[in-house]
């Protein structure tokens, strides 16, 4: 697999107001495929956004170097293609929007980039129909559900036809509805599009749906994997202050109560079918197998 992005001995260094130095990041080795779709959780101050700044050179390493592509992003006549490369979603959708309907706004990266119009209105179109917004294309954005307006910020930064895109918390400022939309649209463009895909979060049921899991404290990467692995660390993540997905947390308490279900399951769809199965097991009176201990279902319900 290509590697698309690499952090090596990543540091990074703030000099504070009262002129402290901060290290936000310390020595962080990482490395995104492309095509991947990473999580990254940790509490906050823990280094997450510092990380998402260096992946298309906001922020530059104090020490260690960060590679898209293989460019050295501190190299000044890389910045312009890392730039095209990476591109970034925030938290506040508001911030984001820059035009008075949709369409231009969308149309305002590749206006920069200054593309023939035909080629503007071309990718206008493909972007819009990747989030699914393209009944929206005269509407003023203002209007918009915050949901919706984050699925426009996304358009306008597929637009550009990144390789990569970074999302710092999209999800932070928006209803459980809104949410949902940005992960389903986050999940189809890395599934269908094969956009890689840095999602950071604080929602665990989110970092769920992604490939892998990156955990930072303390400006280093203390646990990583795929999110079945990382979230059986229950421990651990609590030590992190970090929770674990709902879904999970309500089947490792079925399985404790005895409930035949897996322990690490992630979806609720998954959740569901266990439960159903062992219902229609306990009305044949059957018994199940789990860990080495038979347990009588119909005890159980
Ligand atoms: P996260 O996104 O995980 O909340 P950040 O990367 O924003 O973490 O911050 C990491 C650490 O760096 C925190 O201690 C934060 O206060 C500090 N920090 C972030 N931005 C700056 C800045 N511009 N100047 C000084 N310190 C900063
Ligand atoms: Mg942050």
């Amino acid at each position: 697999m290509e590697v698309l992005l690499r952090a090596e001995r990543l540091t990074h260094v703030y000099e504070t107001r009262g002129g402290e130095q901060l290290r936000a990041l310390d020595c962080v080795d990482l490395e995104i495929g492309a095509g991947e779709f990473v999580a990254i959780v940790g509490r906050n101050g823990s280094g997450k956004s510092t990380l998402a700044k260096h992946f298309n050179a906001l922020l530059l390493p104090t020490e260690g170097r960060v590679l898209v592509a293989g460019l050295d992003t501190a190299v000044p006549e890389h910045l312009w293609t890392v730039r095209q490369m990476v591109g970034m979603v925030f938290q506040n959708p508001d911030n984001q929007i820059v035009a008075t309907t949709v369409e231009e706004d969308v149309a305002f990266g590749p206006e920069n980039l200054g593309l023939p119009p035909a080629e503007i209105a071309v990718r206008v179109e493909e972007a819009l129909q990747a989030v699914d917004m393209e009944a929206y294309r005269k509407h003023a954005p203002h209007h918009l559900s915050g949901g919706q307006k984050q699925r426009v910020a996304i358009a306008g930064v597929i637009a550009m036809r990144p390789r990569c895109i970074v999302l710092d918390e999209p999800t932070a400022m928006l209803d459980p509805g809104g949410r949902r939309e940005v992960l389903s649209t986050i999940g189809r463009l890395n599934r269908e599009e094969g956009h890689t895909v840095v999602l950071i979060t604080h929602f665990m049921e989110e970092a769920a749906q992604a490939g892998r899991v990156v955990v930072m404290e303390g400006g280093r990467i203390v646990l990583q994997g795929p999110p079945r692995q990382v979230f059986q660390e229950t421990e651990r993540l609590r030590a992190l202050h970090l929770d674990i997905p709902p879904v999970t947390q309500l089947a490792g308490r079925l399985r404790a109560a005895g409930w035949p279900v897996p322990g690490d399951a992630l979806t609720v769809e998954e959740l569901v079918e266990a439960i159903a199965g062992a219902w229609a097991g306990r009305g044949r009176g059957r018994v199940a197998e789990q860990g080495g201990k038979t347990v009588e279902q119909g005890r159980l319900l």
